[in-house]
């Protein structure tokens, strides 16, 4: 109950966010999955065209390449909260989100990782990890996050290709899948 008011409150502050200059632009805020009991976080770099119709992360052609490399993996789509480092589509040509933009946005995905507290990050592409880096304590492999209660848990941090680099270059697609496998094998041992 707890979990879902402040879920809750995490849209109440984005639906309507004008907080950066993204604003402006008139397309659907794209806050997660709201998959409230991932256990898995994946977080990308910002909501394209086709999530911004939908308001779900990942539905374009690059998210199902990798929500099919998940689930064809071992990877249960019920276990994978889905976020990215910005709420709003960058617009057209998706450029990447300028750091003034995810300094913004970048506390919705603390919210969430407080209120899920997943036992695994994935950062999806370099921007993501970068700004995982930045912004939250790291040892490079876990990350130390404060829960609601107070509490201090420990994050195992992966980073995958962005699934959109593997559409503009198919030579990378193999590693990315064993890369994707081996991440399955290590993390469902935490479960
Ligand atoms: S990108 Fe984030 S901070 Fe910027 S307007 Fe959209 S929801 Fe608000």
């Amino acid at each position: 109950m707890k979990k879902i008011k402040a879920f809750e409150e995490v849209h109440k502050i984005y639906d309507q966010c004008k907080k950066c200059d993204l604003h402006l632009l008139p397309y659907k805020k794209v806050i997660s999955n709201n998959n409230i009991n991932g256990k898995i976080m994946l977080i990308g770099e910002a909501p394209g065209q086709t999530e911004q119709n939908v308001g779900i992360p990942f539905v374009g052609k690059s998210g199902e390449l990798l929500r099919f490399t998940l689930t064809n993996n071992g990877f249960k789509a019920n276990d994978l909260l889905i976020t990215n480092t910005v709420a709003c589509w960058t617009g057209i040509g998706n450029p990447k989100p300028l750091d003034k933009q995810i300094e913004k946005c970048f506390d919705r995905v603390l919210m969430l990782t407080m209120i899920i507290e997943p036992k695994v990050i994935i950062a999806v592409g370099k921007i993501a990890y970068e700004t995982i880096l930045k912004y939250f304590d790291n040892d490079l492999d876990y990350i130390t996050f404060q829960n609601m209660e107070g509490d201090i848990i420990k994050i195992k941090l992966y980073k995958i290709f962005h699934p959109s680099y593997i559409l503009r270059d198919n030579s990378k697609k193999n590693d990315w899948i064993e890369k994707i496998k081996k991440i399955y094998r290590e993390i469902y041992q935490l479960f």
